[in-house]
């Protein structure tokens, strides 16, 4: 962006949540001015980054933890808000005939038989609680042993709802269908200044400056950076972790034949060893592996690769697949997320009221960003009084502590987890090894 711009709201990052509430203002509004503001290209944060994988998830993972904490009302909320985000995303899909490689496949949350299957039963027993059962079809163990070959695999459930999409495709399909509506997207524009004033909003990014009614703050795993908005406690709110993805050479017909996988669906293990698998539509397999993720030094923020997944997750990959075992992994790539303090993401108004926010997108945050993007778009023109009512918009956020002291707790907490998933690692047969 180059010069002096006027738009009634201005959304800073392009990502699914930034995107989404641009499409949403016009769609709501065609005659209210947009302009997005992206620091490098569309996609460029976790968007762009993540496995593809259109699923209702929603809050920590210790499910007992979720319901003591927030109740049977406030869950199915929730995880109804989740689920529109998917419909959300495969409705544009729809309507503009998104090419992005979507298939409703469904997915499957996976036990593993190192630990009993413990949290995929908590997990069933949660649902059928919050009335999200209906949805799940349980698959026993032996066809999970016919279906996946894995030594590893226990019980499954089958989430019908879902399934995967190349998101990178999605968002630039998105960005032109914005634009064709009238938003004005500028890439390569980071805004690094943002100046409140009782007439507008005056944000710079260096080559330029746009005044603005209203601002949409989409900028997630990168808020603590965004400068101009340190009293509204945007420095704390949330704090970044890098995440890592694999990618292999595409798998011949008679590997996919030999792993008989179900309709190629996504598989996440329900497990503190979290990984998951994602076969892609040109038939390779896109996986993510939790125990390597890292929070990032000071403020440094650029991707990068983690070296340790890289070599390791290739070795994994062969004893979670056996047959698998000849197969090369090609590409490695990582990518922002975004934590709270109570693993509730945040969206809503800052106290500057013309001022949005949303962030704490983290695990599965493609469907939580599309439906904040409805929601803000909503908060921005004062429509959807539904949505300004729900008690996941505009809560309370526990702050994080400064980063100085976050990020040694962090590592600190990671490296228990990791010492839990090491043990459950030794229990799995073959033995799952990790190197340090
Ligand atoms: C490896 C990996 C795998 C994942 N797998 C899945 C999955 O299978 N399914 C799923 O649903 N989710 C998944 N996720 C999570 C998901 O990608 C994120 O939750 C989601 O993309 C967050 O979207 P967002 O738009 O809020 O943030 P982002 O996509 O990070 O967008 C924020 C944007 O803001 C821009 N920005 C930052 N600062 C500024 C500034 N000052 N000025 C202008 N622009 C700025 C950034 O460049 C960025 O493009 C995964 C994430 C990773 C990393």
């Amino acid at each position: 962006m180059e010069g002096v711009l006027d738009v009634d709201v201005c959304v800073v990052g392009g990502g699914v949540t930034g995107l989404s509430t641009a499409y949403h203002l016009k769609n709501l509004d065609r005659h209210v001015s947009v302009a997005l503001l992206e620091s490098e290209v569309v996609g460029f944060g976790a968007s762009g980054r993540n496995a593809g994988q259109l699923i209702v998830a929603f809050g920590e993972s210790d499910f007992k933890a979720q319901m003591k904490r927030h109740g049977t009302a406030k869950l199915r909320e929730a995880y109804t808000y989740i689920q529109e985000g998917i419909s959300t995303i495969e409705a544009l899909i729809d309507e503009h005939d998104i090419d992005c490689d979507h298939e409703q496949t469904g997915y499957f949350e996976m036990g593993l038989r190192a630990d009993g299957n413990r949290t995929l039963d908590e997990y069933l027993a949660f649902c059928r609680k919050i009335g999200q059962d209906s949805f799940l079809e349980p698959i026993p163990e032996a066809e999970v042993a016919r279906s996946f070959q894995s030594p590893y695999f226990g019980r499954a459930v089958f989430d019908r709802r879902g399934g995967q999409f190349n998101p990178l495709k999605y968002l630039r399909a998105l960005k032109l269908v914005a634009q064709r509506s009238g938003v004005q997207v500028h890439e390569n524009s980071p805004v690094v200044c943002i100046e409140r004033e009782a007439s507008c909003i005056r944000l710079h990014t260096g080559s330029g400056t746009l005044r603005c009614q209203k601002l949409v703050v989409a900028t997630n795993a990168y808020s603590h950076l965004l400068p101009g908005l340190e009293d509204l406690g945007m420095r704390r709110s949330q704090s970044p972790v890098f995440v890592y993805a694999n990618v292999t050479e595409p798998l011949s017909e008679s590997h996919w034949r030999a792993l008989n996988w179900p309709r190629r669906a996504g598989v996440n293990l329900m497990s503190k060893l979290f990984y998951s698998f994602a076969p892609t539509r040109d038939g390779r397999l896109l996986y993510v592996g939790g125990y390597y993720a890292r929070v990032p030094h000071g403020n440094e923020m650029s991707p990068d690769i983690s070296s340790d997944f890289l070599r390791e997750g290739p070795r994994h990959l062969a004893s979670f697949f056996p047959t698998l075992s000849d197969l090369r992994t090609v590409q490695s790539w990582g990518g922002p997320i975004s934590t709270t303090r109570d693993f509730i993401p945040h969206v809503g108004l800052f106290a500057d009221d013309r001022i949005g926010y949303a962030n704490g997108c983290w695990g599965h945050g493609m469907p939580l960003g599309a439906r904040n993007g409805r929601t803000l778009a909503g908060l921005m023109l004062n429509r959807q009084a539904t949505d300004a009512e729900s008690w996941l918009v505009t809560r309370n956020k526990i702050d994080w502590p400064s980063r100085m002291i976050v990020s040694p707790v962090f590592r600190g907490l990671s490296a228990a987890m990791r010492r839990d998933i090491r043990k459950i690692g030794r229990k799995m047969r073959p033995r799952l090894v990790f190197e340090k």
